[in-house]
């Protein structure tokens, strides 16, 4: 049984399998990322689905980093760059920022070596003319996309997520169960709510996801590439194995 690691090309890279109805994620056999030494996932899923934490953890399980559009986003904006500025006003309303604006940093980031062996694409993919144009930039590096991963979950699970979320002003972490203004128990910074996570935008988030995102699920399946919903309703722990369960084979 594969409980340690596979060996692709030079490095070392874990191996997933399926885990047993029950499985406890610590104990799980685990995945397999696929004899293509060059993984590409898609997250889908509406705000507040989990995509961010299971990315993270897919990452770590498959050994490729996790690319977040949102996070890139963010940096730009604290840093106060020129697509910081670009994006910020889009991005309070809960408005997607122009196609235009994704399309450079999705090719930027998949031209960097750190993604040369693959990557996990979280929020990077939001409109059709994004798929489209992640399907070029890929069709350009002899790359496909291996595999969608939709999120699914109830609009009032959401809100009521997001209502309960807080992230670390320094580090980003994101937490629920705490009240801003607590210092962050992974670096000391302090707790606030992003602005696009008061009710308002989140509302307008969902409106977008639904008229926007929703499509290219259907666009995915119409260009022959494998899509899985994985119900993201439960503990971090159940969704996570439902996660892996998708690389399995
Ligand atoms: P969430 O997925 O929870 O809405 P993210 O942190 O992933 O939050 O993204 C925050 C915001 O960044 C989005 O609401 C949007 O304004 C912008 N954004 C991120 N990725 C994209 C994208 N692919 N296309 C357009 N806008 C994006
Ligand atoms: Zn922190």
């Amino acid at each position: 049984m594969a409980d340690a690691a596979t060996t692709v090309g030079s490095v070392v890279r874990p191996t997933i399998a399926a885990a047993g109805p029950g499985t406890s994620p610590a104990s799980q056999p685990t995945l397999v990322s696929g004899d293509d030494d060059r993984t590409v996932v898609v997250l889908l899923g509406p705000p507040g689905a989990g995509k961010g934490t299971q990315g993270e953890h897919l990452a770590a399980a498959l050994g490729i980093p996790k690319v977040a559009t949102g996070d890139v986003l963010r940096a730009a904006v604290r840093d106060g760059t020129t697509l910081g500025r670009e994006a910020q006003a889009y991005m309070d309303r809960g408005d997607l920022v122009p196609d235009a604006v994704i399309l450079g940093i999705m090719k930027d980031a998949l031209t960097q070596p750190s993604t040369a062996r693959g990557a996990i694409l979280d929020g990077v993919v939001r409109t059709v003319p994004q798929a489209e144009g992640l399907q070029a930039v890929l069709d350009h590096l002899g790359r496909v996309t291996t595999i969608v991963l939709v999120f699914v979950i109830e609009d009032d699970v959401l809100v009521r997520r997001i209502s309960e979320r807080t992230v670390c002003d320094s580090c980003q972490t994101p937490y629920t169960g705490h009240h801003t203004g607590d210092p962050c128990p992974k670096c000391g910074g302090r707790l606030v709510r992003r602005t696009d996570d008061e009710p308002q935008a989140v509302r307008q988030r969902l409106v977008v996801y639904h008229a926007q995102t929703a499509p290219v699920i259907t666009w995915y399946k119409t260009h022959g590439v494998r899509v899985v919903s994985i119900d993201a309703i439960g503990t971090r722990d159940e969704v996570q194995v439902r996660v892996l369960r998708a690389f399995s084979r």
